[in-house]
């Protein structure tokens, strides 16, 4: 692939006159725009012909790796498989064309599948309702974040202004508390890797607002003080949040709403099987338990018997999470779209299998692997686990290293450096849509790593070498990012 379009901007192909596109006739007579409307300069678009253009595209996308392409093991991304059904529904037109503003007697049909899933979730979750707007994990820990802080001031319990969140947890739930406003208060985890109820009761008082959990937790295990813990929150007047992105391991198995959570959060496009990555796109529903589904943001979809209606919020200087919007319509409709025919494809049935086989496939691959990787916490887990680098520390090679050679054998890398709890943390998901034979490939390549590192750790040191491009400077490229054609050029110029 290393041909001579690898590598160059669309705007380096560029040759003045080249065209790949014609604008059909005008038809509609000459109009002119007012001048403060118009570019002072033709804009600086590259002239390519078509197939350049075609090439040029084509060559790039291919070097993309997605779960299409490999076993993509990304701790706490739960990478499964995205079948392609879901795409199928997700593109029919009768959905794509849709406008947000239609009447409401023409759209019963989107509706349903709004009002469909929402029960679904409720009912996979156990809570009472769900709210489908957030578009992401992190907007539905806000949104969940805002809902609990707009419960306790309806009360007029103005104190409580504290969230505890376990040193344990995903960046984003102490962000998104920040967001919300509300003050960060750290709990430990033991040596066991389960939140400390020893460290969390004198942290107890009638200034916490709640508590965020993942269950299992970013290490892969069961937090088995969960009832313990949630009588003590509720006992000091606070709520339990369930952060639902491991909720994969769970389905069909145990539900947050059982266990004592107040509000939860899912990511649609982690455990219902939408693609992912890079930053989008997503959906993070919402779920509360009873006493809280007056706060569930607007837009809301109902059943009636005339039909599906959309509740709207209410014109009052009242804050309250019922009266704002936090996004502009009902969510990420084409992922809702594809995680509903996820749960249909699979049934009350098969739903239950998710679970116990993305377990098996992680303990599967810890047993295998713990001769040559450091394992700190050597129990069982649910559908991920953490090793704290190669076990054998002389030779000097890191996490950063494994996780670059696994590149050089076709394997995306797993999570690295994350959670904080261990210095060369390598996190790997599997999930339970591998096979035994891609997963037995992947054992047979982390050992032959390990190998290498013993008797060559300078070749483990210096990858990938079959990659596109080699290793990155990852300061230079965040303390100096380039990120666009014109940068580029000014760089040059300037170092020239
Ligand atoms: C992925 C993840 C999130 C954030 O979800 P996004 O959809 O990426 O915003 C939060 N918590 C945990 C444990 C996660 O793995």
């Amino acid at each position: 692939m290393n041909n001579k379009l690898y590598g160059n901007l669309i705007f380096e192909l560029s040759h003045s006159g080249r065209r790949a596109y014609s604008l059909p006739e005008n038809q509609f007579g000459h109009h002119t725009l007012p001048d403060f409307c118009k570019r002072e300069k033709d804009a600086e678009l590259p002239e390519c012909d078509e197939m350049t253009v075609v090439r040029h595209y084509t060559n790039h996308s291919e070097n993309n790796f997605g779960v299409d392409n490999g076993f993509y093991p990304l701790g706490s991304c739960t990478m499964k498989y995205n079948p392609v059904i879901n795409e199928e529904v997700a593109s029919m037109a009768s959905f794509t064309d849709l406008h947000p503003h239609q009447p409401i007697e023409t759209v019963q049909g989107a509706l349903e599948v709004e009002y469909n899933i929402q029960r679904a979730l409720a009912s996979i979750t156990g809570m009472a309702d769900v709210t489908l707007n957030p578009y992401a994990g992190a907007h539905g820990e806000l949104t969940g974040l805002m809902l609990i802080a707009s419960y306790h001031q309806q009360r007029g319990d103005k104190k409580r202004t504290k969230v505890i969140v376990p040193d344990s947890a995903h960046g984003t739930n102490p962000a998104s508390a920040a967001v919300c406003g509300l003050e960060i208060v750290e709990v430990k985890s033991t040596s066991d890797g389960l939140v400390d109820v020893n460290d969390l009761r004198p942290l107890l008082g009638d200034d916490i607002a709640g508590m965020m959990m993942t269950n299992p937790n970013t290490l892969g295990l069961f937090e088995k003080d969960i009832p313990e813990i949630a009588k003590l929150i509720h006992e000091c007047g606070g709520l339990l949040y369930y952060d639902g992105a491991n909720l994969n391991p769970l389905l069909g198995a145990a539900r947050p709403g059982d266990m004592g959570f107040d509000v939860i959060h899912l990511n649609l496009h982690k455990t219902f099987s939408t693609p992912h990555g890079g930053g989008g796109p997503g959906a993070g529903p919402v779920g509360v338990c009873e006493k809280l589904i007056p706060f569930l943001p607007k837009p809301h979809v109902s059943k009636t018997k005339d039909g599906f209606v959309i509740e709207d919020s209410e014109n009052t200087e009242e804050f309250s999470t019922a009266n704002i919007r936090i996004s502009g319509y009902l969510g990420n409709f084409l992922v809702i779209l594809r995680a509903y025919t996820y749960i249909l494809t699979l049934g009350k049935k098969h739903i239950k299998e998710v679970g116990p086989f993305a377990t098996l496939s992680a303990n599967y691959i810890k047993e295998c692997l713990k001769d040559d990787y450091e394992l700190p916490i050597d129990t069982l887990c649910k559908h991920e686990f953490v090793f704290d680098g190669l076990k054998d520390k002389s030779t000097g090679v890191t996490t950063m290293d494994v996780a670059k050679r696994l590149l050089d054998y076709g394997y995306h890398a797993p999570t690295i450096y994350f959670p904080l709890l261990f210095h060369e943390a390598m996190m790997i998901e599997p999930t339970e849509t591998e096979s035994k034979d891609t997963i037995d490939g992947f054992i047979e390549v982390m050992h032959i790593i390990a190998k290498e590192a013993r008797e060559n750790p300078e070749l483990v040191k210096g990858a990938p070498y079959n990659t596109p491009i080699g290793r990155v400077d990852d300061v230079l490229a965040a303390k100096h990012p380039i990120l666009t054609y014109r940068q580029l050029i000014n760089d040059t110029e300037e170092s020239v």
